[in-house]
């Protein structure tokens, strides 16, 4: 990338600088970017502007100096030469590694005492007033040529610091500008993959969720009668061990009921057998209906069902078994009408296994149905 002198030196601080130099030599100076643009022009004679400049053949030989310096400035050599109206000039190339920027000028001064009939002639031939002109010329520095190639010396070596630094500073302000860009597309890119994966999370955590709950789901399935969507032996299986245990560290032990409907068979034989499905699915809505939360229905087999009641003692148990036993009876039934179940009640007693008091429901349901059913019998000894 190119860069222009404007880019790399501060203006304000190139014409206070300048400003100090002319003060102190009394030569006017100037600054002229790649574009013929004039940046500097200090301390110029008033042999310049009052009479050169203003008249339009003496100004073309000025304006012809100019173009003579950007002439000059491409084949980047050191330059002194007088300008047309008699004056003389010194130019430099700015450059940045041999690139010009630009060109420094001193001019409008004189290397000997002025020739006063040359600049006589010179007013007669542009029509200045003689004296008036002869004025600003005795205001024209005479500077010696070794000063001028002293000064220049030092301009040479004071525009090549003023570039290299300028050009540095721009470099890095450059490369700052680069590095605060480079860092907030980081930024956003870091927004965006944060953004993204809290979104990725959400959805992993809405997926989690979904199979958690298909599991649950299927967990349910494996521990339910569909037919008449109550327990099965595997949830008895599940919850015993921990009812036991319960049990065993000195709580309320827990109760079982075991019902068979009596003479299904026959309903099954008079209604056929889906009015028998119906029949039993009718009789686990009432009961499910009866029992605690925390009580557990069971589908034992075919036509058998338990019901566990957690932290229950017989004495509760037997009058809850009698309840749900005179419910049925009064049920009506879909197509079946009126149906009667017999039960059998035991609770756990200390050195009970499972095995154990199943056989003693069981026994005690046995007892039901021999006993002439639809009857609750109380926990029989083994
Ligand atoms: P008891 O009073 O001695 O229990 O007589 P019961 O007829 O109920 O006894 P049994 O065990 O001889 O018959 C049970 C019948 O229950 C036999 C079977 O067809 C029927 N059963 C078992 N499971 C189902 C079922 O899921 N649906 C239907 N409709 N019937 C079933
Ligand atoms: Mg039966
Ligand atoms: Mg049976």
């Amino acid at each position: 990338m190119r860069l222009s002198l404007q880019e790399i030196i501060d203006l304000d601080d190139l014409q206070e600088l300048m400003r100090f130099f002319y003060e102190a030599a009394g030569i006017s100076v100037g600054v002229m970017d790649a574009d013929q643009n004039w940046l500097v022009s200090i301390g110029w004679q008033s042999i310049c502007t009052n009479f050169h400049r203003v008249n339009p053949k003496s100004c073309k030989n000025c304006l012809l100096s100019e173009c003579r310096i950007q002439a000059y400035l491409n084949s980047k050599e050191y330059l002194t030469y007088p300008c047309p109206n008699g004056l003389i000039e010194v130019a430099i190339p700015i450059l940045l590694d041999g690139t010009p920027l630009g060109f420094f000028f001193l001019g409008q001064f004189l290397h000997q005492p002025p020739d006063h009939d040359y600049f006589r002639r010179q007013a007669i031939a542009y029509g200045f007033d003689m004296d008036a002109y002869l004025q600003a010329l005795e205001k024209v520095p005479v500077i010696s040529q070794q000063r001028i190639e002293h000064l220049m010396k030092f301009f040479v070596r004071f525009f090549d610091l003023l570039t290299r630094i300028g050009s540095e500073n721009q470099q890095r302000r450059q490369a700052e500008h680069e590095t605060q860009q480079a860092k907030e597309h980081l930024e956003t890119r870091i927004e965006e993959r944060t953004l993204e994966l809290s979104r990725a999370l959400i959805e992993v955590g809405d997926l989690a969720a979904q199979l958690n709950e298909s599991l649950k789901q299927v967990e349910q399935l494996a521990l339910t009668d569909t037919l008449t969507d109550t327990y099965n032996r595997r949830k008895f299986d599940e919850t015993i061990v921990h009812e036991h245990h319960h049990s065993e560290h000195g709580k309320t032990p827990f109760s079982l009921i075991m019902f068979d409907i009596d003479h299904f068979k026959k309903v099954n034989d008079k209604f056929g057998h889906s009015t028998g499905d119906l029949v039993l699915k009718q009789l686990c809505h009432l009961i499910r209906g009866l029992i605690r939360q925390g009580d557990l229905l069971i589908r034992w087999g075919g036509e058998e069902f338990l019901i566990l009641l957690p932290s229950t003692l017989i004495e509760e148990a037997g009058p809850f078994a009698e309840r749900i036993r005179l419910e049925v009876e009064r049920e009506q039934f879909v197509d079946a009408g009126s149906i009667t179940i017999s039960l059998g009640v035991a609770q756990l007693r200390e050195g009970d296994s499972t095995d154990t008091l199943l056989k003693r429901v069981d026994n005690a349901l046995y007892r039901a149905k021999q006993e002439g059913r639809n009857r609750v019998v109380l926990q029989a000894s083994l």
